[in-house]
């Protein structure tokens, strides 16, 4: 920001500040001259006429008359938070995905500041609120009015005034922000895909903490678990996007105005399983869960249905758990049936979600294989007394020498006779370099 641009912020407004804290969790976010520049994946010469080529996010700073026009102060840092936005998306796992933004011609792209006039478009909202708040329809009505109004675009728009944080669809879908930070916008832009706040897989009204669409101004990452409306592994897999009845399936990765995802780069978080093996949520209550072995001291079917209140029954939002029967005679197992591929001397962590109504004890394992299918050695992680309430597990481990695959079990020593529900899977490939084991954090 150069001394012109000090020049033209005017009194006005220093009385309104729309720059935003960004979030910083899991970990914190590159200084702003390491942000990778996301850069145009279409340009035209008129933005206003988008039908032709690939669908796009098309950003833009929006003013009226109380504040102002502060376009030129504010285009590169605008542009910088739209490019803080693509970072989280690709960095939230180890897929390589993007946002398509929508640019205009007429600048010279290849200097950061031309690159943010021609991505940033200003816009007057003429029928803006003067002392008081301006409401996203009205800002949703103005880009219609003015021709942004092609179901080719998502608009993302900056407010420069006292506006509101959120997500509108009437004349044209609006993600509008007048709190500017990435975790904000990006949070808004996701709900465009019709997602609802992320939900805790299995208790009923929860809300997930640790993620984009719950805490955005601390959370920059996106569904940690790959179980909640973002799985870049499995873009056919679509997942519960809110509580029952709410019937809405989604899976953000699959939206046309990102990129395709593809494997794999280094990102906060990744999962090894399929989406049925970290669900079980295609599955009909009383089945047999397809993907899973039992095997010992117990037996295992999906989870019976109960009231909209009881855990994982019905739909919290929707997710079968699996419910596995203790029996006393012999150690139980159940484990997922397909054995992941792993590489020797890299670390691997394992999570689940387990309840039970009554009381028990289990513990996770990981069982190390051999190219010839021959089990190598195996480790447990401690010993958890089961509670009510659904809580997180984990056990990490480097793959032993000679290990090619590993198979995940959760066990429950001989000698007990109870139930427990199992849900929520995850296996990671702990490469992230950016947390102390270089997995995600258990939540
Ligand atoms: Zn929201």
């Amino acid at each position: 920001m150069g001394l012109i641009s000090l020049i033209v912020a005017s009194p006005a407004h220093a009385a309104f500040d729309p720059i935003s804290t960004e979030p910083t969790a899991p970990y914190a976010q590159p200084v702003d001259a390491n942000v990778p520049k996301r850069g145009c994946a279409v340009t035209l010469s008129d933005p206003k006429n988008a039908a032709a080529g690939i669908p796009a996010v098309q950003v833009i700073y929006a003013w009226h008359e109380e504040n102002g026009n502060n376009y030129a102060a504010y285009v590169d840092r605008i542009a910088k938070i739209v490019d803080r936005m693509d970072w989280l998306l690709d960095e939230s796992t180890n897929y390589d995905q993007h946002i398509n933004l929508g640019c205009r011609t007429g600048y010279n792209t290849s200097t950061y500041s031309g690159y943010a006039q021609a991505l940033v478009i200003p816009e007057k909202i003429e029928a803006g609120v003067i002392g008081g708040e301006t409401a996203a329809d009205v800002v949703a009505a103005d880009l219609a009015a003015a021709g942004y109004d092609d179901a080719n675009r998502k608009y993302v728009v900056f407010e420069d005034f006292d506006g509101t944080s959120q997500a509108y669809c009437g004349a044209v879908c609006v993600a509008a922000a007048d709190e500017w930070d990435s975790g904000t916008a990006m949070h808004e832009l996701v709900h465009l895909n019709d997602v609802d706040h992320a939900k805790v897989s299995e208790v009923p009204d929860t809300l997930a903490v640790n993620d984009l669409m719950t805490s955005q101004y601390n959370d920059w990452q996106m569904d940690q678990e790959f179980n909640n409306y973002y799985d870049p592994s499995e873009t056919s897999a679509t997942f519960y996007t809110s509580n029952y009845p709410d019937t809405r399936l989604r899976n953000v990765a699959a939206w046309s105005f990102f990129t395709t995802p593809t494997c794999c780069d280094v990102g906060y978080s990744n999962d090894l399983l399929t989406a049925q093996e970290r669900t079980i949520e295609a599955e009909a209550p009383y089945g047999y869960p397809s993907a899973f072995t039992p095997s010992g001291g117990g037996w295992m079917q999906v989870t019976p249905p109960g009231t909209d209140a009881q855990v994982s029954a019905r739909y919290y939002d929707g997710r079968r758990s699996l419910t596995m029967n203790v029996q006393s005679h012999a150690e139980g197992l159940v484990s997922v049936t397909r054995k992941p591929s792993v590489t020797a001397g890299q670390r691997y962590k394992f999570f689940a979600r387990l309840t039970t109504g009554t009381s028990g004890n289990v513990k996770l394992r990981l069982s190390w294989y051999n190219s010839s299918n021959t089990l190598l050695s195996s480790t447990d992680g401690p010993l958890n007394a089961l509670t009510s309430s659904w809580q997180e597990y984990a056990v990490s481990a480097l793959a032993p020498t000679g290990a090619t695959s590993v198979q995940l079990s959760v066990v429950s020593p001989s000698g007990q006779t109870f139930a427990y529900l199992l849900d929520s899977l995850q296996l990671n490939h702990c490469n992230n370099g950016k947390t102390t084991d270089g997995c995600r954090l258990a939540g």
